[in-house]
């Protein structure tokens, strides 16, 4: 399986002018991979994730994932899609913050809410002994892991994370990528890492790289350096 994006456009309108966020890319990369989208600011990156994770629509060309075209979606579908398969990390946590850890993954597991998949993710994290800390007890790091495990809580197929080591110094953001790999490799997530960090950039499997809304670079990190 793979997840294609074939000759995407994103327009923002603003008046009468008209803002090409996204001017007609292509690419392929294969479920299980962590995919880095670097670039400078401006160039396409966070529309590029929103588009991918179902929260904002191509203005047209298609997006395959997980076997649907999200293009030809209805809303609905569009919302269950996004819902079920896609989990969301931020820069800066959007962690609620009287809330306890493990409430924080607790409101997000919804449903079928299930104790034990939720001490699990906390545990997949390292952070089950604190579970009943709140955010500003945290580090800038645990508050980074609670999210991760807010956003895979649900199992999903595909995991965004939006410069999710962009307010973590150097050895923190370390371990992050650590944890991000490691879901990879336990849950076969799919994720997509958008990164101004270059040695971040080059633990992902493949690296898109981005400049005024087109792809100038896409390539196979064959060197790959593991993170650990
Ligand atoms: P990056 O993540 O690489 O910084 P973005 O994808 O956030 O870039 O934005 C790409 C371009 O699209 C930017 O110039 C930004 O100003 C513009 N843009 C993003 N979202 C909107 C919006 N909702 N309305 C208008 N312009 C937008
Ligand atoms: P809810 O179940 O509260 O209605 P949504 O369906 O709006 O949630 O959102 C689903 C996922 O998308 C959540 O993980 C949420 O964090 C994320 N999300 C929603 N809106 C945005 C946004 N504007 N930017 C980034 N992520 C968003």
């Amino acid at each position: 399986m793979s997840i294609q994006f074939i000759g995407v456009t994103k327009e923002y309108k603003n008046g009468s002018n008209i803002f090409l966020a996204l001017n007609n890319i292509s690419f392929e990369a294969k479920e299980g991979e962590i995919v880095a989208i670097v670039g400078p600011s401006g160039s396409g990156k966070s529309t590029l994730l929103n588009l991918l994770g179902g929260l904002d629509r191509a203005t047209s060309g298609e997006i395959i994932f997980d076997g649907l075209n999200l293009s030809a979606l209805s809303d609905k579908e569009l919302t269950k899609y996004r819902r079920d398969k896609v989990g969301f990390v931020f820069q800066f946590y959007n962690l609620i913050p009287n809330l306890t850890a493990y409430e924080n993954v607790e409101v997000a597991a919804e449903l079928n809410k299930n104790s034990l998949k939720i001490d699990e993710v906390l545990e997949a994290v390292g952070l089950l002994d604190k579970k009943d800390k709140f955010p500003q007890e945290l580090s800038g790091g645990e508050q980074q892991r609670v999210s991760i495990a807010r956003a895979i809580v649900k199992s999903p197929k595909l995991l965004l994370c939006d410069e999710p080591t962009g307010a973590l110094d150097y050895k923190t953001s370390k371990e992050v990528l650590e944890l991000i790999d490691k879901i990879n490799q336990i849950y076969k997530t799919t994720i997509f890492i958008v990164t101004h960090n270059t040695s971040i950039a080059s633990m992902c499997h493949r690296i898109i790289r981005l400049r005024s809304g087109q792809i100038i670079e896409i390539k196979e990190n064959i060197n790959r350096i593991s993170p650990k």
